[in-house]
């Protein structure tokens, strides 16, 4: 499913109750939690239903079918993140055959120039679209693959009138396996337990940055993602098939998109119907239609977050979306088989006219020329300036923006714009181009969506700026520059002065080369304000400091500055309760951060202690320390035993005992750390689907050193903390009742000036309410955490 959550307790109970079709409902539009768990305790969803191919056999069916048919392409693009080959195809007739980059050429012109495209594809009527079809992103969702080779087979070597017609208007690019982790392992998730249906914004992973390659190679006029499963969220219509309900994300051109998303939508669910004979379960007998969210529902399935695979394509535009079959099993493969075609078919009909459309969302934004926005909704450029002692995480941004096919420019003289003068060497992200929506949603500061519905499934802010923290000041009125066009930005650090060099508290980067100098014997000490200093030699530190991107200058080290320590950390681990890894974004972030980190089970940290740590990470669902776990898919992830609590309890008190730092991060491990009696606070925790970026006072020393009052923080299922006592309080939500900026949090009002980072008194206890590590995304806030290790 695109959208599935961590519930628990009271609150899966009151969805799930919601959930299931009642005929009160079938009168109206109704808001209708459309986000249940469809599989039920005990269901191996892995293997119960039906023979699905296994991963190992792909790669050979791939090599197979190259090898006999005159239409395929089969390639490696890449490797998942445990090094899994990552299989795209590409079928079109024999005749467009080693001229996929002439077809590509073409495609690219929409954007370069758009109304030279417009007549070209007036004067070519035969020219070919491409479509993409992304397979079974979440691992357990086996069928979309299944489907997929089976198109496969059939385009490969059917010669019946509606392939043919197809593969004369159509180049299919499957992307066949887009998980290959999570098919071998059953899992939602890849190998880093990172939901790569999650990160289309934040690209962190292997698997999402090939298929954004892949995407911006062919700017594919249709992107369907395949997933399961859905049933039974209007009577008697089986699966979804979006276009979604609202919010839409405001920086879609979605007018173009709206015009032929539904028409698409129901010709797949056509094609279903017309075959429903074939199919062989009661479910589908008495099916009489599909759930198309936008057509069936007022809300509950919003397509607001990029971080959705094809809701990413529209960007490039696609006309998106995701396909949820209804079932783990041939029927499920045969629905999936069927959607695709009646894409297929109406694509092939309608392309002249879809592509128009596709090629006029380029020439708005290269022409500056958004009628479906009001004037000034856009800017006429973000300039991102650069720290010049630290200019890595603006690199970081410019190279992303250029990897999603974003034009960045660099200033070659000094410039003024919006009243404010910038140097040379100033980055500038011009909007008069192509891909404008995708530049501003990377780029904007979001919006308090709050009122706009009753609640999102998944994130509503997101904005790189604030959360990445670099600066981009978007300027509304033109300006005069000259610059020229940037690629990828190498950030190479250098060493000035004799020493002693103070390394600043200021990014990932920073704080990595700290551990690395660690690592290396080199000795660091660290000041109230968080910053290093080391009085190595220069030549000592200097080719690490080059690689890691910082310039790094000479200073007086404080006489309060304290030496620090490469510490070892572990992080509890969340094995994928209820299929999600919940504590896999913040280690990705210590592991960023430099950190040897240490994944452990609450079974291990039960029977063996954690002696041989110095630090101990909890940031994930407080239902890992459940004494039992009342749903059967997650009994292995958690304690063995009820006497097990005990024993994990009894280990994290000695492990404080002798001098170990426990770290709690988030709504779940605040939770845990009550129950584990670890703080004397009132926790309050917010709704399971509040989240986005709030206004934060911090302290500015010790856990905050490196961040200000009125600065940012990010929230997701939201947590502070009352009754603080002599605790020492290192942040609090901003006093003022509009310190909510972007998101969706219902009576975030209840936590207007409420803290939110503590130190517990008598305990090396943090806690800290703000998502510091949230799916490898908030690499601003991951400092919040290198701050709590090193704190003494
Ligand atoms: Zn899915």
């Amino acid at each position: 499913m695109k959208h599935k959550k961590i519930i628990s307790g009271i609150v899966a109970a009151s969805l799930l109750a919601a959930s299931p079709w009642t005929p009160a409902l079938a009168e109206s539009l109704k808001w209708n939690y459309v986000n249940t768990y469809e599989e039920q305790d005990g269901s191996l969803f892995n293997s119960e239903n039906y023979d699905f191919m296994k991963f190992s056999e792909i790669g050979v069916k791939l090599t197979e079918i190259e090898k006999q048919s005159n239409r395929v392409k089969v390639e490696v693009k890449g490797q998942s993140s445990t090094g899994q080959p990552l299989y795209v195809v590409t079928i079109a007739s024999p005749d467009s055959q080693g001229k996929f980059g002439k077809i590509q050429a073409l495609r690219k012109q929409m954007f370069n120039n758009p109304d030279k495209a417009q007549d070209w594809i007036a004067n070519n009527p035969d020219f070919k679209v491409p479509v993409m079809i992304n397979g079974s992103i979440h691992g357990t969702e086996f069928v979309g693959s299944d489907a997929i080779i089976q198109l496969i087979e059939r385009f490969s070597f059917d010669n019946d009138e509606t392939t043919k017609e197809i593969l004369e208007n159509n180049i299919l690019i499957f992307n066949v396996v887009q998980n290959p982790d999570g098919r071998i392992n059953a899992t939602r998730f890849n190998g880093e337990g990172i939901d790569l249906n999650r990160d289309f914004i934040t690209q962190s992973q292997p698997e999402t940055q090939e298929t954004v390659a892949l995407i911006k190679e062919w700017n594919p006029m249709v992107f369907l993602d395949t997933h399961g499963y859905v049933k039974n969220y209007a009577p008697n219509k089986q699966g979804l098939i979006e276009p979604c309900t609202v919010p839409h994300n405001p920086n879609y051109e979605y007018d173009l998109y709206e015009k032929w998303a539904m028409d698409q939508a129901e010709a797949m669910e056509t094609e279903i119907m017309s075959n429903k004979g074939s199919f062989t379960g009661s479910l589908y007998q008495s099916m009489e239609g599909t759930y198309i969210p936008q057509r069936d529902d007022a809300e509950g399935w919003d397509d607001y977050p990029p971080i959705f695979t094809p809701m990413y394509a529209m960007y490039h535009g696609a006309y998106g979306h995701t396909l949820e079959t209804p079932t783990n099993d041939m029927d499920g493969v045969r629905w999936m088989y069927d959607a695709i075609m009646g894409a297929l078919k109406n694509a092939t009909d309608n392309k002249q006219e879809m592509i128009k459309d596709q090629i006029e969302m380029f020439r708005r934004g290269i022409n500056f020329d958004h009628p479906f926005h009001d004037e000034g909704f856009f800017p006429s450029a973000y300039v991102l300036p650069l720290d010049p002692k630290d200019p890595t995480v603006t690199h970081k941004a410019v190279n992303h923006l250029q990897k999603n096919d974003i034009e960045v420019v660099q200033a070659s003289k000094d410039f003024t714009a919006g009243g404010q003068s910038y140097p040379k060497g100033t980055y500038i992200v011009k909007m008069d181009q192509a891909k404008a929506g995708l530049a501003n949603t990377m780029l904007w500061d979001g919006e308090d969506i709050t009122e706009e519905v009753d609640a999102m499934y998944d994130i509503s802010a997101w904005s790189l700026p604030e959360l990445w923290g670099f600066e981009a000041i978007a300027v509304l009125s033109d300006f005069e520059v000259t610059a020229t066009k940037v690629n990828q930005v190498q950030s190479q650090g250098s060493v000035s002065g004799k020493g002693p060099f103070l390394i600043p508290n200021s990014s990932v980067k920073a704080v990595n080369l700290v551990n690395t100098l660690l690592l290396q014997g080199v000795n660091v000490k660290r000041d109230k304000k968080g910053n290093f200093y080391t009085e190595a030699a220069a030549n000592t530190i200097s080719a690490t400091v080059k690689q890691s991107g910082l310039h790094i200058e000479s200073a007086k080290v404080p006489a309060e500055a304290v030496e620090v320590a490469s510490m070892k950390v572990a992080i509890l681990k969340d094995g994928g309760m209820n299929k999600v890894q919940s504590h896999s974004g913040t280690k990705l972030a210590l592991k960023r951060l430099g950190f040897a980190v240490t994944e452990v089970s609450p079974a291990e940290v039960a029977e063996q202690g954690l002696s041989s740590f110095d630090v101990f990470v909890y940031s994930g669902t407080e239902s890992l320390i459940a004494r039992t776990q009342s749903r059967a898919g997650n009994k292995e992830f958690g304690f063995q035993n009820p006497a097990q609590f005990d024993g994990f309890k009894a280990n994290v008190d000695e492990f404080l005992n002798s001098g170990g730092k426990y770290i709690a991060v988030g709504a779940g491990a605040s939770n845990a750390t009550k129950t584990l009696c670890l703080t004397d606070n009132t926790v309050v925790v917010g709704d399971y689907n509040s989240n986005g970026i709030a206004k934060v006072d911090y302290q500015g020393e010790g856990v905050t050193a490196g961040y200000i009052s009125d600065d940012f923080g990010f929230v997701y299922r939201p947590v502070w903390y009352e009754n603080t006592g002599n605790d020492e309080v290192s942040a609090t939500f901003d006093d003022n009742s509009d310190f909510f900026v972007a998101g969706h949090w219902k009576n975030n009002v209840a936590a207007q000036g409420k803290a939110v980072i503590v130190k517990e008194q008598d305990k090396d206890v943090t806690l800290i309410g703000l998502e510091a590590g949230f799916r490898d995304h908030t690499d601003y806030l991951f400092r919040l955490l290198s701050n709590s290790i090193f704190e003494k």
